[in-house]
């Protein structure tokens, strides 16, 4: 089984060492609430107070409050919810305040949404206006100078989870400074933490967004930061917690897992450094270069995030690449992890104004501040092993649409009477020592795989976009034992479905396909 390559630290990441150990000594031996007095009470206490003094350094807080939340979208929603009641606070006193709600149009669905939720509840009736973008994947900065005056808050990522794209923070502070009434400004901060410099401080931020599983800390732990005199409204009232910014028991095995991350980041000696990214950066780039002569990148590399490159492939779709580097290893995505599943263009690519055959087949790879130099460069084999597998002659072809009516198929017999699980596997082909592995994978997938290799097994390659209406040779006779595998077992249920449908009760499918095969199998 080829190994695995993982480049899509901007959908998640593992969790680093140190932080396992500091939120398994949280669940174990300093499991203490930080609201009690005794002991356990108080080294809790420490810990939480030590984890937020890090973070207030790491992002450069000065005098503003670090609020520990569950993640980044629970920071945004309190963010905009305290935004919104201040507005509304400005309009009930008389006060003159912006109608517009602008946020920019490569933000992070959980902004726009955010915004156009918290509006509704609150029967603002405020408009939201996404500020448009340039080519470059950069804010145009003439257009939020025009609508300043009406603006009411200002939402604006620090760096782009598709592209990567940096925004120029600073260039918009200018244009801020320039307002009458400066507007209150939201900065989603999640792929910026670890990847470039942050001081939040010195530009004039309200509010900044932080998720801790970007950045090796588990998922369910965030930070909100809060300029120190933004107005601020609670989301959850209850307990207190947080100086009763936050109420709820804090989550102090993600707290102290978070703080041992941001202890790291401020050593500086766990993670890489800037120009270490950027070399493994050029370095992918350039296999992807030499694996697909004709591939093009999304975003300009030269104002984009060191670890993320987004780039398309003319004449292939995305479904294809992501099969095939599936099968060679490398997990890379098609823009955020939220979307992954569907098919529609992104929509930060379209802001961009790209066209759409390239915005629908972008792929995204992103590694992340711990990866290391063996990752690169296995990954920069695979990516050449990709390149080969996926030939000019086959391109064109391998879009994966099913070429036999199995989407529609009307068999209704219960999947589990022909499924079998890889732990059942062994024993199935030693009752059936004639039984036939086959693997639906396309020819490319199959190629970059280098094949499935199972035991004294060696299977067929048949294409599921091959098949015809007729039965497929490789099924002799509805005696013949077939067991059917593919990459996440969907290929292989259906076309069990279909021969079952058609009287060959001996076909088994693989459940879960390749990606459920156990570690050494
Ligand atoms: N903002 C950006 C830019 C993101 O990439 C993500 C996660 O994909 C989020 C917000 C949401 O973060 P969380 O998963 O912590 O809620």
């Amino acid at each position: 089984m080829p190994q695995t390559i993982y480049l899509d630290a901007n959908a998640t990441n593992h969790v680093l060492p140190e932080a396992i150990e500091a939120a398994t000594r949280a669940m174990s031996i300093q499991y203490g609430n930080p609201s009690s007095t005794h002991t356990e009470g108080i080294v809790a206490k420490t810990i939480l107070e030590q984890s937020r003094r890090t973070a207030a350094e790491v992002i450069g807080a000065g005098e503003g409050n670090v609020i520990f939340t569950s993640g980044a979208t629970e920071s945004i929603q309190s963010a905009v919810l305290s935004a919104l009641c201040a507005i509304r606070q400005r309009q009930d006193a008389g006060k003159s305040t912006g109608k517009i709600l602008v946020y920019g149009a490569t933000e992070h669905k959980a902004v726009p949404q955010a915004l156009a939720h918290w509006n509704h509840i609150l029967d603002l009736r405020l408009e939201l206006r996404p500020l448009p973008v340039g080519r470059n994947g950069q804010h145009d900065l003439q257009t939020l100078a025009e609508w300043l005056s009406d603006t009411a808050l200002l939402c604006i990522m620090a760096a782009n989870n598709e592209t990567g794209v940096v925004s120029d923070l600073s260039g918009i502070d200018r244009v801020l400074d320039a307002a009458p009434r400066r507007p209150l400004w939201l900065v989603d901060c999640v792929q910026a933490l670890g990847k470039m410099e942050l001081d939040l401080q010195r530009l004039r931020i309200d509010y900044a967004a932080f998720s801790g599983h970007k950045l090796y800390a588990p998922k369910g732990i965030g930070m909100l930061y809060v300029r120190k005199g933004s107005p601020f409204t609670p989301l959850m009232a209850g307990g207190g917690q947080e100086d009763g910014l936050r109420s709820g028991t804090e989550n102090m095995p993600g707290i102290a897992a978070l703080g041992a991350v941001l202890k790291a980041l401020q050593e500086g000696k766990t993670f890489n450094s800037d120009r270490k990214m950027r070399g493994f950066r050029d370095q992918l780039e350039k296999a992807l270069r030499i694996a697909f002569p004709s591939v093009e990148f999304n975003a300009p590399l030269s104002l984009t995030l060191p670890t993320t490159l987004n780039f398309s492939i003319p004449g292939m779709s995305r479904k294809a690449i992501l099969n095939v580097f599936d099968a060679a290893g490398l997990r890379v995505s098609t823009g955020s992890a939220c979307s992954a599943a569907s098919s529609t263009p992104s929509h930060v690519l379209r802001s961009m104004g790209l066209p759409e055959r390239q915005s629908e087949a972008s792929i995204r790879l992103s590694f992340g501040p711990l990866s290391s130099a063996e990752l690169i460069h296995a990954a920069s084999l695979a990516i050449e092993r990709c390149g080969k597998a996926l030939t000019p002659t086959e391109d064109a072809a391998v879009d994966f649409t099913p070429a036999i009516p199995v989407t529609e198929t009307t068999y209704a017999a219960d999947p589990s009477t022909f499924t079998i699980q890889w732990n059942e596997l062994d024993a199935y082909l030693q009752q059936h020592p004639t039984a036939r592995l086959v693997d639906l994978r396309e020819q490319a997938e199959h190629r970059a795989s280098g094949g499935i290799h199972y035991g004294a097994w060696t299977e067929l390659n048949a294409p599921m976009s091959e098949l015809r209406t007729e039965t497929p040779a490789w099924v002799v006779s509805d005696k013949t034992p077939v067991v059917l595998v593919c990459r996440s077992g969907y290929r292989s249920l259906k076309v069990a479905q279909w021969l079952h449908g058609k009287g060959y009760t001996e076909v088994r499918h693989l459940g879960g396909g390749l990606a459920m095969r156990p570690q050494g199998l």
